[in-house]
């Protein structure tokens, strides 16, 4: 039988319905569940009959959420957490220990790199990076205690994009996990465990929920990898509210025509900037400039809502644009309906030294801009006065 389109998939893949028969799924606001009677709770307990037992276990709101999520993305099973930092934290404490060492992209998001270099050491937890445009570096990089790869691509805010493929052959090779940050593209345009990564994981904060109302995180894998994460989750209690699941899983039914668009836009605004005199570089996945262009267009499907550009003139010029949009908004945040514009250096990644930033291609006048649903006229429009 030939399975459903993601289209599909994203709009009909369902949780059961009450004897109310809703067309629409209705929220499930219940921290625990009853049992039938004091049988049915032990069998439960006991792993010996599936069903609710706790929402910090699962609810039929994050259930439907992760089943989806799993689909759209080839993927066995998940984990939903309250954010996607969550998500990352709860992966790497699930999977690491003591002595343990993960090879990481020097391009991370600005509190991933809080994790590794100021949280896990102090539990004997090492990392190293390696940057995403260098495939020596990753061979070089595995040492004998190595467990981990982890990779963001396309990087945040660098627009830096590796190879999947390739990686998760080496990967194999010395019986490493591939943990993927798949925030960027979404499972509509990279899917990493089709690529071969073990695991995928989401910001839900950003194109998911994709109108900047709630924080989620979802974690994507195999059944073995998904009760390993399970084991340390039920326990820690980083899970998603039933109420963000409810939303995440109901903005998963526009994902495909929003990712359209956000491409669509973001792609003509790659293009105008690259030919503005003020405007020193523009990084975009399906922008033939970009150095990895052929690798994107093979793993990826479209170049996504994020351009990350350089101005000429440094934090006085970035902030001076930055202060002249009309339209845009000045936010952290991206993957909005709205487009949104941040400076990197003195926001997300401010944390870093100067050098760290440089070596990630953050200068002093780069500004990313997450490219919303507006029209494109009115979004160009906006860009081109804010450089004049
Ligand atoms: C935002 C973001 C995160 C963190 O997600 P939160 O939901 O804010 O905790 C992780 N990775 C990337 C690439 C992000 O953009």
């Amino acid at each position: 039988m030939q399975e459903d389109n993601f289209e599909t998939i994203a709009i009909r893949l369902q949780a059961e319905r009450s004897q109310h028969k809703e067309h629409s799924v209705p929220l499930y606001l219940t921290s625990s569940y009853k049992f039938d009677d004091a049988e049915e709770m032990r069998a439960l307990f006991a792993n010996e009959k599936e069903g609710n037992v706790y929402s910090r276990y699962a609810n039929p709101n994050t259930s439907e959420l992760i089943e989806k999520m799993a689909a759209l993305e080839g993927a066995e099973d998940g984990w939903a957490t309250a954010t996607g930092m969550a998500a990352i934290f709860t992966t790497f404490a699930a999977f690491l220990g003591n002595g343990d060492h993960v090879l990481s992209s020097r391009s991370v998001f600005g509190s991933t790199h809080q994790l590794l270099s100021a949280v896990f050491p102090k539990w004997g937890i090492t990392y190293s990076y390696a940057d995403l445009d260098k495939q020596e570096q990753w061979i070089e990089g595995i040492k004998p205690n190595t467990k981990m790869i982890f990779v963001e691509t396309p990087s945040n805010p660098g627009i830096d994009i590796i190879d999947l493929e390739w990686l998760a052959k080496l990967a194999k090779q010395h019986n490493l996990l591939l943990v993927v940050d798949n925030c960027f593209a979404t499972p509509y345009l990279q899917q990493p465990i089709k690529l071969g990564a073990d695991i995928s994981i989401h910001s839900a904060t950003k194109f998911i929920d994709g109108q900047g109302r709630t924080l989620g995180g979802i974690i994507l894998g195999t059944n073995k990898l998904m009760r390993i994460i399970e084991g340390f989750a039920r326990h820690s209690g980083p899970a998603m509210s039933p109420f963000n699941a409810w939303l995440m899983s109901k903005s998963l039914e526009t994902l495909a025509v929003r990712m359209d668009r956000h491409c669509d836009n973001a792609l003509k605004v790659a293009e105008f900037l690259e030919s503005h005199a003020k405007i020193k570089k523009v990084m975009y996945p399906f922008l033939p400039s970009h150095p990895q262009y052929a690798i994107a267009k093979k793993q990826m499907k479209q170049g996504g809502g994020i351009v990350t550009l350089v101005i000429d003139g440094g934090v006085a010029a970035a902030g001076a644009f930055m202060n002249k949009l009309k339209m845009f908004s000045i936010s952290a945040n991206l993957g909005d309906t709205r487009s949104i514009a941040t400076h990197p250096a003195t926001s997300t990644h401010s944390k870093l030294t100067e050098e760290e930033r440089l070596q990630v291609g953050i200068e002093q006048g780069t500004i990313r801009l997450s490219i919303g649903l507006e029209h494109i006229d009115d979004i160009l429009r906006d860009i081109s006065q804010a450089l004049d």
